[in-house]
């Protein structure tokens, strides 16, 4: 018994020491994050319903508003293999462009995160490879022995990293990305999304939770988290399904 006591005050001490070792690594971080939101293609894409035009065109537009620098607005694969995004040149043409907001309609993607793959998409002028754990099953320590090799091969400064949260990982893995250096994140609004592919999969990464951690990092983003969670609340509401945000989840009213 005496030993517990003993023991106690020690960890106290550990903790505050650990706690004088995480701020001095906040420094470390990048300055500011560029958010790709991927919610109006990644997410919407692997809705069984059709959702209408109108409502995808509403949905990109508050997230312009909200500050979002990237909106993935929709893909131009076969409707054959996706319906959903058949709208794809309605969608286009329906959004306000706003001005300093890019609109990338399509981001390679490709499975694994081998680092031979990343070097050619690297070398045949991809500006922005972006590391997709689409299924969620990655951990911290894969994200980070993954990103290690990588790096091996291409700059920090043309990857981004796309992490699901089937596993309740995504927001641990991008931060472990954020901490070697990767300063491009995807993430999609209330964290839709998900991969029909893998059984129980959950969505993307929830954009709101991913601002709120950023912004307590005192990381720039740009982002207007009110003007975020609304327009997660508008979508949520269209499709007529709970947010997978945290974040809207405790700053829900109702
Ligand atoms: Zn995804």
């Amino acid at each position: 018994m005496a030993t517990v006591k003993k023991v106690l005050p020690r960890r106290l001490v550990g903790l505050a020491t650990l706690r004088a070792v995480s701020t001095s690594s906040v420094g470390t971080f990048p300055k500011q994050v560029k958010i790709v939101e991927v919610g109006p293609r990644d997410g919407l894409q692997n809705e069984k319903n059709i959702v209408p035009t109108p409502v995808k065109i509403k949905l990109i537009d508050m997230l312009s508003e909200a500050g979002l620098p990237v909106v993935e607005a929709t893909s131009f694969v076969s409707p054959k293999w996706v319906p959903q995004m058949a709208d794809h040149a309605e969608v286009l043409k329906g959004i306000q462009k706003f001005p300093g907001v890019n609109y990338p309609v399509l981001t390679p993607n490709f499975k694994g995160f081998q680092a031979a793959v990343t070097k050619k998409l690297y070398s045949m002028g991809c500006y922005e490879i972006s590391l997709g754990d689409t299924i969620g099953v990655g951990t911290p320590g894969a994200m980070k022995d993954m990103l290690s090799a990588v790096l091996q091969e291409v700059p920090v400064t043309a990857l981004a990293v796309h992490c699901h949260d089937t596993y309740g990982q995504a927001l641990a893995n991008t931060l472990t990305a954020l901490q070697m250096g990767v300063s491009v994140m995807d993430s999609s609004v209330a964290g839709l999304g998900g991969c029909p592919y893998a059984q129980g999969a959950s969505g993307n990464l929830a954009t709101e939770d991913l601002v709120y951690m950023l912004a307590g990092l005192g990381i720039h983003t740009g982002v207007n988290l009110q003007k975020l969670l609304e327009a997660g609340a508008f979508i949520c509401q269209a499709l007529n399904r709970r947010t997978n945000s945290k974040v809207a989840q405790a700053t829900c009213k109702l």
